[in-house]
């Protein structure tokens, strides 16, 4: 039986090694921590569900959804409170609706540009640019053929369609919200490949999207219990003595025949890696190996600092998902807030509320949780302008350089990196730098990498 190693037991590593074992492929899963999961932990208590990472995926990429039904957790599915589908951004002290109807930074259907005239948002000359940017579907495309293949900056595609003012106002906070980058240095064709295509195909992204309007399905979804689910169900069906929790893998070493892993309690021999770490100990560890691999793997990965707070009592709130807040403002420290139970059906008891508040600020890492759960407090009655209850839980989160960030030119960078990657026979990489950082993109990547090392 061939040996495999898998370094890394957040969502990525955990997936292969469970798919290699429904292949009937024995592995061995080394993690650093003392838990499975990485950055998807759910937090159970007194009837609230507290998200203490990722909170849902895209429910149009069906391959989370795949895995909770193959492990039993299909009537666990729920779907994100679409009728309550609102955003707000931040703007001059007051929380303004962001239009509705809206796929990213494109109206959809004439509800779409309805919701955007009536928006205050925006200023009379963004609503002229959306409105024109139908009636330049040619130009667009032709634009879009003259320069196939040719990255650049979300800033600059956005700005191409709708002007300056939307690229700032509306795609920058949506897509901080998301990755915590720049849209000056995120590749387009990395974060928004879906929009790149639609604008080959028809030009106009307003047109090309009514074109292919889908059904009204969520746009999101997650666990009745938290996606922590989707961990507890794997880590349980793997054979506990195939876990190593606990094992930094601190070196890693090509034979020529196979693979030495330096863990812990001393090396062990392999057939196969699987390294699904984050880029900075990837980086390190390929750095004898592979001397090139860390100019090619993304040089910069933002942080976030969640500050989850559970209220047994009532209070208003604005009707919608929670809030953003623009790069940059000097109104608020917070990156964005999440109006949990709003967003998601059983995820606080009769009353109750949860709140997320997102700080990006790498100065607050070190700040211990009681000032971090105050500061999150104080930005919170600030912006919504009226002072909270006393939380009945609040949590703490630090997830240092977790978000990779995808600049321009990525796509044509982790192609080099896996072709030198390849050249080393028996490896290969996998987690949230290369293919997309979503849960649904890293469950098909690590199904994709366990059939690959079981049939080798
Ligand atoms: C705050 C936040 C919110 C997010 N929200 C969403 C969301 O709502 N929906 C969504 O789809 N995505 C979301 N994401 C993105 C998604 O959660 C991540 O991309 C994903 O969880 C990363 O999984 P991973 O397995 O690739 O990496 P990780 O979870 O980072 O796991 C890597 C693992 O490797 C281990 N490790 C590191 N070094 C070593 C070593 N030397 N030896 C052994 N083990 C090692 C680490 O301890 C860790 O457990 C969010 C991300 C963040 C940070």
């Amino acid at each position: 039986m061939k040996k495999i190693a898998i370094i890394g037991g957040g969502i990525s590593g955990l997936t292969a090694a469970y798919r290699l074992h429904r292949l009937g492929v024995d592995c061995t899963l080394f993690e650093a921590g003392t838990r499975l999961g990485g950055i998807v932990e759910t937090h159970r208590e007194d009837g609230f569900v507290i998200e203490c990472g990722p909170d849902s995926w895209v429910a149009e990429k069906p391959w989370a959804r795949e895995l909770a039904i193959e492990l039993g957790l299909g009537d666990e599915i729920i779907p994100s409170n679409d009728h309550n589908r609102r955003t707000y951004v931040l703007q001059q002290g007051t929380l303004v609706p962001m239009p509705e109807h809206m796929r990213m930074i494109v109206p959809q259907g004439q509800a779409g540009i309805d919701s955007l005239l009536s928006s205050s948002l925006f200023s009379e000359e963004a609503k002229r640019a959306y409105l024109q940017e139908p009636t330049r579907a040619a130009e667009l495309k032709e634009y879009a053929i003259a320069h196939a293949g040719e990255d650049e900056s979300v800033a600059a595609f956005v700005a191409r369609h709708f002007g300056q003012e939307v690229a700032e106002k509306l795609a920058a906070p949506l897509l901080s919200g998301v990755f915590g980058g720049s849209i000056h240095k995120l590749s387009v064709h990395a974060v928004m490949a879906p929009f790149v295509a639609l604008e080959r195909e028809y030009g106009s992204l307003i047109a090309g999207l009514a074109a292919r309007q889908r059904s009204g399905a969520s746009l999101f979804a997650s666990l009745r219990g938290g996606l922590g689910g989707l961990i507890e169900r794997m880590s349980a069906a793997l054979p506990p003595a195939s876990l190593r929790l606990h094992e930094a893998v601190t070196a890693l070493t090509h034979t020529g025949n196979g693979w030495k892993v330096q863990a812990g309690h001393g090396q062990a021999s392999f057939d196969t890696v699987l390294l699904a770490t984050p880029p900075q100990q990837t980086s390190a560890l390929l750095t004898s190996l592979l001397p090139g691999a860390a100019e090619l793997l993304p040089r910069d990965s933002s942080s976030a600092i969640i500050i989850a707070l559970a209220f047994r009592e009532h209070f208003p709130l604005p009707s919608g998902f929670g809030f953003l807040v623009p790069e940059g403002s000097s109104e608020s420290r917070l990156l964005a807030a999440t109006f949990v139970d709003q967003k998601f059906a059983h995820r606080a008891p009769d009353q109750g509320r949860v709140l997320r508040a997102f700080f990006a600020d790498e100065d607050l890492m070190d700040l211990p949780d009681s000032v971090l759960v105050r500061l999150g407090m104080n930005e919170l009655t600030n912006i919504l302008g009226h002072p909270l209850p006393e939380p009945a839980i609040s949590l703490v989160r630090r997830w240092p350089a977790s978000l990779p960030q995808y600049e321009v030119g990525h796509r044509e960078r982790v192609a080099a990196l896996e072709e030198q990657v390849a050249s080393l026979s028996g490896l290969r990489l996998l987690g949230n730098a290369y293919h997309g950082v979503g849960l649904p993109d890293l469950v098909r990547q690590a199904n994709e990498a366990a059939q690959w090392a079981a049939s080798m």
